[in-house]
């Protein structure tokens, strides 16, 4: 037979790309099977013991994740140019997901229905699908793992995690940091890429995905094939809607930040603001305020864009100002790489374009965005609805009837008034419609759906 090949990877800082974060070898298909064949066994047992023991463990696994909080705050900075601050409040939010499940341990496991007789039972009890495998981006490599990991852990599942290549020193961080806490084998890494990634799927029991559109569907096919639940959380192109009631400066403010923030590397970023009526304005208060945000060194607490996570990525961001200019589009600020080794590049606008151009049409998931001048509510609706996606909208009004209207028309899985597209509260439901996202949505309750499966028991009684 022959020896599986094994592939070297490594994880760089994207601000210094001379500062190698982590090498590792690819986890084989060999490897994950024998990973899952551990999970599978420390499932078992897991799956059996108290709720309270799961809840304890996770309260546990939180404490050792908050007595790290400063060094894996600083590990994120590092190994994915997350701003300082940021990092910070997502190693926050890690500690708040584990708690917050570590409670949900204990909710009701189960519904009762009206029974076959007074004194018999109807019972409709949730149990753990056995392994969960989970696949995570890069751009949240605390808070997305969590937000998977601690609901499956805390109804009674194992746990393989398949991390971005990219944030694979963190991965493996947090990993260190829960195993104490856990029975052995109960939370495993399989670092690695595609390869991996599709072995992983393979020998899982239910399989949870964040990342772009096109491994998604991928992912959710292979899942649907081998009869496993699965869902996917995928791409935005998220759009601010600014009605002319709305103060431009406050609007331009809150969207420069939801846009440019972390680089514009979020699912949730603002990717197209859509000005109902005269877009000068807003246009010229959303220009100062992008070129007010501190771009530069991650670890300062100023920066609000850093740098991209990759050349590659950079590359995708200078050739989409490009192409918006040759297509029609007037470059309001950016358009350029920035200086030094790092992957940095200027937060950058553009208006001028129709909704059907590519910027306004597909996620570039960088510092880019799109100034799109409509003229009443109708067309700002039909705008923010006419793309494949539909994860975040929002809305910017003085006005509650138009704000309430608005948010009914929008085809989006969540919406904000006078708000930023980014921002996630773990303890509601998350997800998007069309292209972004399939399957049940995650964190809060909604969780449960895709970690359990319900059992219905009929219990009579021997005298009726
Ligand atoms: P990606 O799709 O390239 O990779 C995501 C994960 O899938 C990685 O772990 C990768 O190694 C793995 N993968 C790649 N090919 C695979 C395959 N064939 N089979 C199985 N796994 C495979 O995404 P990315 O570049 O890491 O992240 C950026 C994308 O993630 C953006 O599109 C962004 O919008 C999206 N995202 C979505 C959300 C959300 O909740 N909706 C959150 C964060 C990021």
């Amino acid at each position: 037979m022959m020896e599986a090949r094994q592939v070297a990877l490594e994880s760089r800082s994207p601000q210094r790309p001379d500062d190698l974060v982590v090498e590792f070898e690819e986890t084989s298909p060999e490897g994950v099977a024998a990973a899952a064949g551990r999970a599978r066994s420390a499932a078992g047992g897991w799956a059996a013991s108290s709720a309270l023991e799961r809840s304890v463990a996770l309260e546990r696994a939180a404490d050792a994740l908050a007595g790290a909080h400063a060094e894996v705050a600083g590990l994120m900075v590092r190994e994915v140019g997350k701003p300082v601050t940021e990092a910070v409040a997502e190693v926050t939010r890690g500690v708040g997901i584990l708690r917050y499940y570590a409670q949900q341990a204990l909710d009701p496991d189960g519904e009762t229905y009206p029974g076959p007789s007074p004194a018999g039972l109807l019972l409709a009890r949730r149990r753990p699908r056995g392994v969960a495998g989970l696949i995570t981006p890069w751009n949240f490599p605390v808070a997305i793992p969590l937000w998977k990991a601690a609901p499956a852990l805390a109804f009674g599942n194992a746990v393989l995690l398949k991390p971005s290549p990219e944030a694979t020193g963190l991965a493996l961080r947090l990993a260190e940091l829960l195993a104490p806490a856990l029975p052995e084998g109960l939370f495993q890494v399989v670092p690695g890429g595609a390869g991996t990634g599709e072995a992983l799927v393979d020998r899982v029991d239910c399989l949870s995905f964040t990342g772009s559109v096109a491994v998604g569907r991928q992912v959710a096919v292979a899942a649907t094939e081998r009869g496993i639940p699965s869902q996917a959380e995928m791409g935005g192109l998220n759009a601010s809607v600014v009605l002319p009631d709305a103060d431009p400066e406050r609007a331009a403010t809150v969207i420069a930040g939801a846009a440019m923030g972390y680089a514009g590397q979020k699912c949730t970023a603002t990717s197209r603001a859509i000005v109902v009526g005269d877009p000068g304005p807003f246009t010229e208060a959303l220009v100062a305020a992008v070129q007010g945000l501190p771009v530069g060194e991650p670890a300062e607490e100023a920066t609000v864009v850093g740098p991209v996570i990759t050349e590659q990525a950079r590359q995708r961001v200078l050739e989409a100002a490009e192409e918006a200019a040759a297509a029609g589009g007037r470059l309001l600020t950016g358009g350029k790489a920035g200086d030094g080794p790092g992957w940095f590049v200027a937060p950058t606008l553009v208006d001028g374009l129709g909704p059907d151009a590519r910027l306004a049409q597909e996620e570039v998931f960088g510092p880019i965005a799109v100034v799109l001048a409509v003229p009443d509510t109708d067309q700002a609706v039909s705008v923010a609805n006419g793309v494949a996606y539909g994860l975040v909208g929002s809305v910017f009004t003085r006005d509650l009837d138009r704000a309430l209207g608005l948010a009914a028309r929008l085809d989006t899985g969540m919406i904000r008034v006078n708000a930023p597209t980014t921002g996630v509260d773990f303890h509601a439901p998350f997800g998007g419609e069309k292209g972004s996202s399939f399957g049940p949505r995650e964190q809060g309750n909604a969780a449960r759906e895709l970690y359990t499966s319900t059992r219905t028991i009929t219990m009579l009684g021997q005298e009726g």
